[in-house]
């Protein structure tokens, strides 16, 4: 990786003092990598993943790195405008613009990388592993991220899709009566186009390789309209993304105020380090939230469940996997090796 060299050059004294050094961060060649346990490789993803776990399993049987192919994989849905919780046409913020935030980790180096906030890079998944190889910072927001994935060489582009931004303008033209906005009449409407609610929508995947090694990454739009500047869990370590080399990976979408509140991710990887199984560390991890929920009743239903939706993906260290939804009727993808399809994800609550 990089990082040696970087390493290299300090160890020379040709850069930094030996503070920086200090606080540098641990040298990889330091890290030991746990060796091959079971042979299995494994893709694992959001209900969204399918052609991400296709593309990461084609390139793991190549001897690929975990990391490089799940980003690899997510980056189809990143570049695909038909996916407006993603990259390139995802929803924008209440400005009009869309801000994306995303994460990676690494399991063999215990090292991670996000941005949040970004705008006008598509691709924010490649700024993040960027930022875990060519800086000593895990998280980069807004303008920083934007020039630190200009100077290495990310071209800016607007990332508003003509119907992104007619879905925008329906929501701003709706928000209100008694403002200067008005809403074309519904004739004139696509259906396509119908008013819409704030809605979430991001990319999980996490694999692990025939060595055993682990990696995951989330990327996202966030939240549709959000307040400018708003990050969701997407980006945050532990939240929307926990790789230990030793356990197992997880990652997630949905409500990302609650998974922060909760560190959700790090909660399923945490679970199955205790010896639950994929499915069972996640399914625990929503009834954790679930039950601290209860302290926020504008977000209850009226029997007293989250309104919300939040979903786990977590593989662990054998190649088990299992997802879990809040809600019912949720699916992801999973690429075995031998297959690649879409499997129904275990619930807390069954919705009506
Ligand atoms: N978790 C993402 C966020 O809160 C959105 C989503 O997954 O739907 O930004």
């Amino acid at each position: 990786m990089s990082r040696y060299s970087r390493r290299e050059f300090i160890k020379a004294g040709v850069g930094l003092g030996a503070a920086s050094i200090v606080a540098g961060k641990a040298a990889p060649a330091s890290i030991q990598t746990t060796p091959a346990t079971t042979g299995v490789v494994r893709v694992v993803s959001s209900g969204n993943g399918i052609r991400a776990t296709e593309k990461a399993m084609g390139l793991l049987k190549t001897g690929a790195d975990p990391l490089d192919a799940v980003i690899a994989g997510v980056n189809i849905v990143e570049d695909d405008p038909d996916d407006m919780s993603v990259g390139y046409g995802g929803l924008p913020n209440e400005d009009g613009i869309v801000e994306l935030d995303a994460s990676v980790m690494h399991g063999p180096t215990h090292d991670a990388g996000a941005v949040a906030s970004l705008r006008n890079i598509r691709n924010p998944s490649k700024v993040a592993k960027l930022v875990m190889e060519r800086s000593d910072h895990v998280l980069l927001v807004g303008e920083g991220a934007l020039r630190f994935a200009k100077a290495h060489g990310f071209k800016e582009e607007d990332l508003l899709t003509e119907k992104a931004r007619e879905i925008w303008l329906r929501w701003k033209e709706n928000l209100s009566e008694g403002d200067n906005w008005f809403p074309p009449p519904p004739e004139k409407m696509a259906a396509e186009l119908r008013p819409f609610l704030f809605t979430y929508g991001t990319i999980n995947c996490v694999a692990i390789n025939e060595r055993g090694d682990l990696a995951g990454v989330t990327t996202t739009s966030g939240l549709s309209f959000k307040i400018p500047g708003r990050v969701g869990d997407s980006p945050i370590i532990g939240a929307g993304l926990y790789v230990d080399n030793e356990i197992g990976a997880a990652g997630s979408t949905g409500r990302g105020e609650a998974n922060i509140l909760n560190l959700g991710s790090y909660s399923v990887v945490d679970f199955m380090g205790h010896g639950l199984s994929p499915e069972e560390a996640c399914l625990k991890t929503l009834e954790r939230i679930a039950v601290k929920t209860k302290l926020e009743p504008r977000l209850l239903t009226e029997d007293g469940r989250p309104s919300f939706g939040l979903n786990f993906y977590a593989i662990n260290k054998k190649g088990e996997y299992g997802s879990a939804c809040m809600w019912s009727g949720g699916k992801y993808a999973v690429h075995d090796g031998a297959e690649n399809r879409l499997r129904d994800s275990a619930y807390l609550y069954k919705g009506k």
